[in-house]
């Protein structure tokens, strides 16, 4: 079989190389079975899921050797030494506490693979609709990040993962809209905000370690991180089990978007997202972090 194809990051026809998302060596080495959503939920109009074994854990045919040679190597050994750190401490520890991981190396150098994480997690398009991404990965010492991105992390202890693509979401708390994208995979979790952002709250900015520490940066960090469960399916939902139940309990009115909101929050998902991907997915969901109902 023929592996081919545009490289997601540089945007060259060649043999692309199977990225591990995390890498294999961050607890990434065990089979797995994906749930993923299935493409013909548009049509049917709700969320069916289909399975999925991988054998390896979870990987993504998605760069070319070059561009992983570039990147892979390099952040991937001081990205696993932190999700490390994070694992011994996240066992012991109870949702919604707070954890702080000390000693931490290399601050630019893991901003930049988690982004190379996202590269792999949002598709063929992402880094086409973001530019300023390819000269950031792929060159180490590049300390340019548009100021209205935000790159937040958190732990958790939920064992299943959740990989959302680029994304909209509404919150009607707030009535306001984001454009983001979540990764989890035990024991940490990402969010990439590219427009907007819904509540900071529990997450842990690490975007500003760009301006902040260059690449060869010797000093080491002491990084915060809440515990939020990743029980449900749902981007960014990091409600308890119980409070799932409880929620599920109340008979809510149906909250619907305007139609105006609606159509604004799809062109943004295409913007940031790729215009290739008609199969994005739109969260119009009052489950945000943090809001109780
Ligand atoms: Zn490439």
């Amino acid at each position: 079989m023929s592996h081919e194809g545009y490289c997601w990051l540089c945007g060259q026809w060649r043999t692309l190389t199977k990225e591990h998302i995390p890498p294999k060596s961050a607890f990434n080495d065990s089979p797995i079975l994906w749930h993923s959503v299935d493409e013909n939920s548009r049509m049917i109009g709700h969320l069916v899921w289909s399975k999925e074994d991988r054998e390896s854990g979870l990987t993504v045919r998605s760069l070319c050797g070059m561009c992983n040679s570039k990147c892979g190597s390099k952040y991937g050994s001081h990205f696993v030494d932190f999700i490390r750190k994070v694992a011994e401490q996240v066992e012991n520890a109870r949702d919604e506490e707070r954890l702080i991981i000390s000693g931490v190396r290399w601050p630019l150098s893991i901003v930049k693979a988690v982004m190379q994480s996202f590269i792999s997690a949002n598709g063929p398009d992402f880094v086409k609709a973001n530019p300023w991404v390819i000269k950031f990965v792929r060159n180490s010492r590049n300390q340019q990040w548009p100021h209205d991105v935000g790159l937040y992390l958190f732990a958790t202890n939920s064992k299943g993962g959740r990989k959302s693509g680029v994304m909209a979401s509404y919150d009607f708390i707030r009535r306001r809209h984001a454009v983001s994208s979540e990764f989890v995979f035990w024991p940490l979790g990402a969010a990439l905000f590219l427009k907007g952002m819904l509540s900071e709250s529990r997450l842990t900015p690490i975007h500003h370690w760009v301006a902040e520490c260059p690449y060869d940066y010797q000093g080491a960090l002491d990084v915060c991180l809440w515990m939020n469960p990743a029980v449900k399916a749902t981007p960014l939902d990091f409600r308890t089990e119980e409070q799932i139940n409880k929620d599920a309990s109340q008979q809510d009115e149906p909250l619907e978007a305007t139609p105006e909101t609606m159509e604004q929050m799809q062109k943004d998902a295409m913007r940031y997202g790729g215009e290739m991907d008609n199969k994005r997915m739109m969260f119009v969901t009052k489950t945000v972090p943090r809001i109780k109902h």
